[in-house]
């Protein structure tokens, strides 16, 4: 488990969970071909032992709509951050490849889920606004597991378009991105400076990753406030 200032954020793993199959096992992603029962029980079971007393998560689209929230909810509709300042109430941002990324401070907490497409749009600066807006000072951040820019090949023309920060050659030479490198730079750009999980998805059996497997489930990095 990881402190923030403000919050706890734990990141889950792949075991201790009821999903079997390529879910196996604790996947925590509604919308991928899992059983239904498992993947709530999956969810209760995590909350339970991350120490919270309910969970928002989110049906996440690769957008940038950010969302107060005030109570558990299963599913909220295209968002892919949330924020809260109840105590006890988890957000769940989903991943199997795309990093989480919490944004916290006194009496606040977020969550975003920040793949190619959130970060080229900005779903974390979106976040941070938010927070601030609402009152939250004091800001730090946390990057969730990811993808590594030595892995994520991407075609010549999205390498091309991506600004520079995120441009990276993957391992066997080719165009690849590193998105882990383009949110700290706009974490650090608002004067969020972040740390971060440094596993990439893709090189750890014990996390998600699509790219090593389409068929799969969704770890989650989870924050609430103490
Ligand atoms: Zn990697």
């Amino acid at each position: 488990m990881e402190l923030l200032r403000g919050s706890r954020v734990v990141v889950t793993g792949r075991t201790g969970g009821f999903s079997t199959g390529p879910y196996d096992s604790r996947n925590l992603g509604a919308n991928v071909g899992d059983v239904p029962l498992a993947v709530a029980r999956n969810r209760a079971l995590t909350v339970t032992e991350a120490g919270a007393d309910g969970a928002v998560f989110m049906r996440q689209v690769h957008g940038v709509n950010v969302e107060y929230v005030s109570g558990p909810h299963d599913g909220v509709p295209d968002t892919d951050a949330v924020f809260t300042d109840r105590p006890g109430l988890a957000l769940a941002a989903l991943g199997a490849d795309c990093p989480a990324v919490v944004v916290s401070g006194p009496g606040w907490t977020g969550a975003a889920h920040a793949g190619r497409a959130g970060t080229l749009n900005g779903v974390v600066p979106a976040l941070v606004n938010a927070l601030r807006k609402a009152g939250a000072t004091e800001l730090t951040a946390f990057i969730g597991p990811g993808i590594c820019g030595r892995c994520y090949e991407v075609p010549e023309a999205m390498h091309a378009d991506a600004p520079e920060v995120m441009r990276a050659t993957t391992r066997w030479g080719t165009p690849g991105l590193d998105l882990r490198a383009a949110l700290t730079a706009q974490l650090v750009d608002l004067g969020v400076p972040p740390t971060h999980d440094d596993r990439c998805t893709l090189e750890t059996p014990e996390l998600y990753s699509y790219r090593r497997a389409p068929r799969t489930g969704r770890h989650a990095v989870l924050t609430h406030l103490p």
